[in-house]
């Protein structure tokens, strides 16, 4: 086991394709040409997925999961023996050696089946597995990782506090060193897998540190430690009802200075990584379970008859299916253009990874909404799971992260690239028109049929590069707090991410002389409603960065913030 070491952290990566668009740069050669698996890497992938799908179908019930609250311990050990915990760890460290294109493939086939055993999975390869096989000491990694491929131990992060939120440069739970280790106080609330965990990774601010004062700090915990107590969170939780939660109290839990994981300070780093591939993988089983629900649209479409026809034949109907086929063709296309990234490129995928949870959660949230609709009365009951799906998507939406807080993170990592660059114009003024400067970018066109949509690609990159830049010289410091410019900043980028992993894999599909006329048809006529889509939704958050009415927005909301409303004020705990 002490070839563990050679799983190397995300965050040494150099920054990738998506770093490039907040500079107003399309780098070819990070997305072009769209990525194809080997042959033989396919039929591997099809083969797991085969039978990930049968032992779903045997022996994973969704519903009754659902209903009892509880993922049995039964099914993590045979996900275990079916080698899907610790799926990309290398063989020589205990896992299966799977690369990420695949495990994303496993896990489009988890979400589509059941939403608690896709996110469990997620959450045991990359918070448990994945940190301890990046991060844990030789030791550790001997006494934990075995067990938890096979399915026989679990793992919970705690990060999330009562007031601090999941940012853990807010951590108000302290580990305080002591003559031979650290000394934890604090309170962590709603980790998933804590009530039956058989140890905890638990994130504490490291203020005495050498480091720096805000250091964080990952530390190892086992759940019988002296002054720990694990509780199950309290209230019924929404969906993803097969995960427990719970809460943690540390009233001065004692560890042992080996027990910390990674280097004093490295908490951040640490969370960085775990999340880049939670996104990616929480993504990729989201693709699984909108790909159910698009089918679960067409089917009811072409069932169900008013006013003397199927609905299919409703213009409105057909715009809910179009766009849901659109939208989840172009979360396919980015979901494996970033696992193949992160399987051979030596380029981050970090912005791409929240990119790509930002877009998922629209998506789906707009889909399960759409289906409900088209089912209408039936949806409401639970014989038809798509309550399920309207549960665990929704909860979905809040838990690494609510699509807000992953806006503004975009966009402080595009401030943040462009202030690095431009910081020197303080001082060399004189560079400002060279430095700020954004052409539009060329577009390599390989086929016809996308000469149109290279041209508007290139023209919108340019556009974004050119108005962050701007934005940073007029507001610098202070753009981050102008959330609402942020926000659009950052949809627009995601829009092109995506709408140029559309374009990468629309050109390979347009000249490959191999594949069927009506297949090729119908994968562009898909891939280009997205893209049309996504041009007019930008062009319209480019104008709303000239004009808009932001004034407007904030007397409103502050006046109601002031407004005293009549009835009793519901009780709120923190
Ligand atoms: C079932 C469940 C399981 C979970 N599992 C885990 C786990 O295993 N480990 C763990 O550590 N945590 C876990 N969490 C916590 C989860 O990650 C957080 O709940 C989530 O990140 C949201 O944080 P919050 O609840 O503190 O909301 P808040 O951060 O308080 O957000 C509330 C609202 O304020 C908005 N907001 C917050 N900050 C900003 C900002 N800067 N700009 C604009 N708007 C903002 C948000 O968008 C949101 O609308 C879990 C939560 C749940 C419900």
């Amino acid at each position: 086991m002490d070839q563990l070491n050679q799983h190397s952290a995300a965050s040494e990566k150099r920054s990738g394709f998506v770093q490039g668009l907040f500079f107003g740069k399309f780098n070819e050669q990070s997305v072009l040409p769209y990525y194809e698996q080997a042959e033989s890497e396919r039929d591997e992938g099809a083969a797991t997925v085969a039978s990930i799908s049968e032992f779903c179908r045997q022996f994973v019930f969704p519903n009754l999961i659902d209903k009892e609250r509880l993922l049995a311990p039964d099914i993590i050990r045979a996900l275990g023996d079916l080698s899907v915990l610790g799926m990309t760890l290398d063989q020589n460290c205990g896992g299966a050696g799977v690369c990420y294109f695949n495990f994303c493939r496993v896990m489009e086939t988890l979400g589509g089946h059941c939403g608690s055993t896709a996110a469990a999975v997620n959450q045991m390869n990359n918070s448990a597995i994945g940190v301890l096989a990046a991060y844990g000491s030789d030791e550790q990694k001997n006494q934990w990782l075995p067990k938890l491929i096979a399915g026989e131990t679990s793992v919970a992060l705690a990060v999330t506090e009562p007031l601090g939120g999941v940012c853990p440069d807010r951590l108000r739970t302290t580990a305080k060193a002591t003559e031979d280790g650290f000394k934890i106080d604090g309170e962590k609330r709603w980790v998933s897998n804590a009530p039956v965990a058989d140890l905890l990774i638990v994130l504490a601010a490291t203020p005495d540190s050498a480091v720096a004062d805000d250091a964080t700090t990952a530390f190892l915990v086992m759940p019988t430690a002296n002054g720990l107590t694990v509780e199950d969170s309290p209230g019924e939780k929404l969906g993803n009802r097969g995960v427990t939660v719970g809460d943690l109290h540390f009233d001065a839990v004692k560890v042992s200075a080996d027990d910390t994981l990674g280097k004093i300070g490295q908490g951040n780093t640490i969370l960085a990584d775990v999340r880049q591939n939670e996104h990616l993988s929480y993504s990729a089983s989201m693709l699984g379970a909108g790909k159910v629900l698009l089918q679960r649209l067409v089917e009811r479409a072409n069932f169900r008859k008013q006013a003397g026809k199927p609905i299919a034949e409703f213009p409105l109907v057909q715009r809910k299916i179009a766009t849901a086929a659109a939208n989840l063709f172009a979360l396919e296309c980015a979901v494996y253009h970033t696992a193949a990234h992160l399987d051979f490129a030596e380029e981050s995928i970090g912005n791409e990874s929240i990119m790509l949870k930002l877009a998922a959660n629209a998506f789906l949230w707009q889909i399960v909404n759409d289906t409900m609709d088209v089912w209408g009365g039936k949806s409401i009951f639970d014989d038809q799971s798509l309550e399920r799906f309207l549960r665990d998507i929704r909860y979905s939406l809040i838990s690494e992260g609510t699509s807000d807080v992953l806006r503004q993170q975009i966009a402080e990592n595009a401030i943040e690239a462009v202030g690095e660059d431009l910081k020197t114009l303080t001082t060399n003024w004189w560079q400002a028109p060279a430095k700020i400067y954004v052409g539009t970018p060329a577009i390599p066109v390989k086929h016809e049929h996308l000469r149109f949509h290279s041209r508007w690609l290139g023209s919108q990159i340019g556009k974004l590069g050119w108005n962050i830049k701007t934005a940073y010289a007029t507001s610098g410091a202070e753009l981050p707090g102008k959330q609402l410019q942020c926000a659009r900043l950052a949809d627009i980028a995601t829009g092109l991410f995506l709408s140029s992993c559309v374009y990468a894999k629309l050109t390979a599909t347009l000249i490959n002389g191999t594949i069927p006329e009506p297949t090729q048809r119908a994968e562009f006529e898909t891939g280009n409603l997205f893209l049309l889509n996504t041009r007019d939704n930008n062009d319209s958050l480019f104008e709303q960065l000239k004009i808009n009415h932001d004034d407007e927005i904030a007397k409103v909301a502050k006046a109601w913030l002031h407004h005293r409303f009549e009835g009793p004020v519901e009780e709120q705990t923190i």
